[in-house]
């Protein structure tokens, strides 16, 4: 028997407010709880002080007004005659729905849980706020209609060659670049593989300077793409269009319409990314089969959590893995429900290295390959590493999409202001990037600390750096850290050259950047920093780190680091 009533209250403009109150009526019937679901016009609003257990599911128009359907109700709760006790009956939560690229994002669902509170309602969880921009998405807001003949041209190649005559390329028109050069700049026994990448911009509107980054939307591998189409039953020749479920959504513009799903599959979703536990909730619901339902239940719910995490999390296990390894789920995975269970995959950012004065028409990157181990037997490998690394300019033209985005590092615009940069490992492409458009512009100024396991074995730019030294446009100082017994690291030289470091920042307003690996260097570089501060400024503890803040603050000290 019913043994609790639950009412979800709706107010909706496009429909997808009603559609989640709808779900959580079903979810909560077959929880044996009796509920009503409604739009909030549509409900007695006096009756309000009599109900012990509401749900509040609203959507919030882009000026940050409320839906149409639930106008009469805000007019009456906002009603200063209210007494602060009106609703103290009441145990409540309010779910928004919103765009986080909205300014005015979930306005309604906040101001409401405001309100809610001052008319004495208890609420029982915080205010759950769902956002349209999460990679999820709303749940089955397209349909995919299968095409009976595949399209004869090529709209889709059409769709994503082309450059944006209204500006510079950009996520949603990426510049399909030519590969120029791919070249392993490691040493062959090395154990990273480290590729520098050139690219031909000619013609693509991308222009860009030391510091910026670019971005490149990387694909699955044609291998994992014919093993997610078999195990899901999809022909990867076939096309559909995308259909939304409501009017008034867009559909994802990155998209082609028609697409194959060859395409969708290779370009769009991240087969390779490590599921989350919505992942798990939704191929529940999906199974036809006993057994894998049972522990696809078990890892979307709460109680399952550290096991999902032994499963999948930890080992770093793929969402094409976990689909392989519950083929019945799987098969019957309907094709409508691909873009609600995989996120797509995202651009990865990479420092640019090279600068247009250097390379005109050209635009290169210093890659580290991701590959690592876990306990899964087959090694775990980074997307977009990998995917560029795989490819190979001399077996056949290769393009890529890129587009350009203003970076983290900006450099002195005034003249002859020096600049020391720190740029262990792969941290030290920005400072290619810098180095030859600072030379190109008559700055000599330039200081860089390098670190590298080996001189022979990962010294990228080796021959470059020693013919600026010669030409007098660079002083370079590198620390190899094992070609000794003892680790000898970037700060290390750092701290050797103190003196240097405090006349060219205090004495000569230089400006500091600092890029590379995010784990410790960052902050063992920074720790140097204020013992030089200290030991060669004077300053005391407290000086001396107000003293790196106000570099900070003026953009004087400038850090890029990942992970
Ligand atoms: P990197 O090759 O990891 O490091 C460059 C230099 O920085 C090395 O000489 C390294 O020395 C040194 N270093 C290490 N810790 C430091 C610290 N706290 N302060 C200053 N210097 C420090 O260069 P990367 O470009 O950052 O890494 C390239 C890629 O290799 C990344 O994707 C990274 O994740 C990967 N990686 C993999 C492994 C692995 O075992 N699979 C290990 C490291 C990096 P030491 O290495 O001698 O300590």
């Amino acid at each position: 028997m019913p043994s609790a009533r639950l009412l979800v209250l709706f107010g909706s403009q496009t429909g997808t407010a009603q559609d989640v109150s709808e779900r959580l009526g079903r979810e909560a019937r077959r929880r044996q709880l009796s509920c009503r679901v409604e739009a909030l016009d549509s409900y007695p609003v006096v009756n309000l002080i009599n109900e012990p257990l509401v749900i509040f599911v609203c959507a919030t128009t882009g000026q940050g007004d409320p839906p149409d359907n639930m106008k009469n109700f805000w007019r009456f709760i906002f009603r200063r005659s209210l007494p602060s006790t009106a609703l103290c009956q009441m145990d409540f939560a309010v779910l928004g729905l919103g765009d986080s690229s909205y300014a005015k994002f979930n306005f309604v669902a906040k101001k409401l849980h405001r309100r809610l509170l001052q008319l004495g309602g208890s609420a029982l969880l915080p205010m759950c706020l769902g956002d349209d921009q999460h990679e999820l998405g709303w749940p089955s807001k397209f349909t995919l209609q299968f095409l009976k003949d595949t399209p004869s041209s090529g709209p889709e190649e059409l769709c994503a060659a082309g450059t944006d005559p209204q500006g510079p390329p950009s996520e949603l028109q990426p510049f399909l670049a030519p590969m120029v050069s791919n070249q392993r700049v490691t040493g062959p026994s090395h154990f990273q593989d480290v590729r520098l990448i050139e690219f031909d911009i000619s013609g693509s509107g991308i222009s860009f300077a030391a510091g910026d980054l670019v971005l490149i939307q990387p694909e699955n591998t044609a291998s994992h793409v014919q093993q997610f189409c078999q195990v899901l039953g999809l022909d990867p020749e076939q096309h559909f269009t995308l259909q939304p479920r409501e009017p008034g959504v867009a559909c994802p513009t990155r998209l082609p319409q028609p697409c194959s799903v060859r395409r969708l599959v290779s370009q769009y979703l991240d087969i390779a990314s490590v599921p989350r536990r919505s992942f798990f909730e939704l191929l529940a619901c999906l199974s036809p089969h006993e057994l894998e339902r049972e522990k696809l239940r078990e890892f979307g719910s709460a109680l399952g959590q550290e096991e999902l995490c032994e499963y999948c999390t930890r080992p770093r296990r793929t969402a094409l893995e976990v689909l392989c390894d519950f083929p019945h789920t799987a098969a019957a995975v309907p094709p409508d429900y691909l873009l609600d269970l995989l996120p797509l995959i995202r651009p990865r950012a990479f420092s640019i290295a090279s600068s247009l004065r250097a390379h005109p028409s050209r635009l290169q990157i210093l890659v580290a390959v991701v590959q690592y181990q876990t306990r899964l037997r087959e090694p775990r490998r980074g997307l977009c590493s990998s995917w560029l690394a795989s490819l190979d300019p001399a077996q056949g033209p290769v393009r890529v999409p890129l587009w350009v985005r203003s970076g983290g590092l900006t450099f002195p615009k005034t003249p002859d202001v020096p600049v020391i940069m720190v740029g262990p490992g792969t941290g030290v492409a920005p400072f290619r990037a810098a180095i030859q458009e600072r030379v190109a512009q008559g700055e000599t100024g330039n200081v860089l600390f390098f670190g590298c396991r080996r001189r022979d074995q990962d010294f990228y730019w080796e021959a470059e750096w020693e013919q600026l030294q010669a030409r007098g446009c660079l002083t370079l100082v590198t620390a190899f850290s094992r070609e000794q017994e003892q680790k000898v690291y970037v700060q290390h030289r750092l701290r050797a050259l103190g003196p240097l470091v405090w006349e060219l920042l205090d004495g000569r307003g230089a400006h500091f950047y600092l890029a590379g690996n995010a784990k410790y260097m960052p902050a063992d570089v920074c720790d140097t920093l204020l013992s030089i501060f200290r030991e060669e400024g004077g300053l005391s503890g407290p000086d001396a780190a107000a003293y790196l803040a106000q570099l900070q603050r003026t953009l004087r000290f400038q850090t890029e680091t990942w992970a």
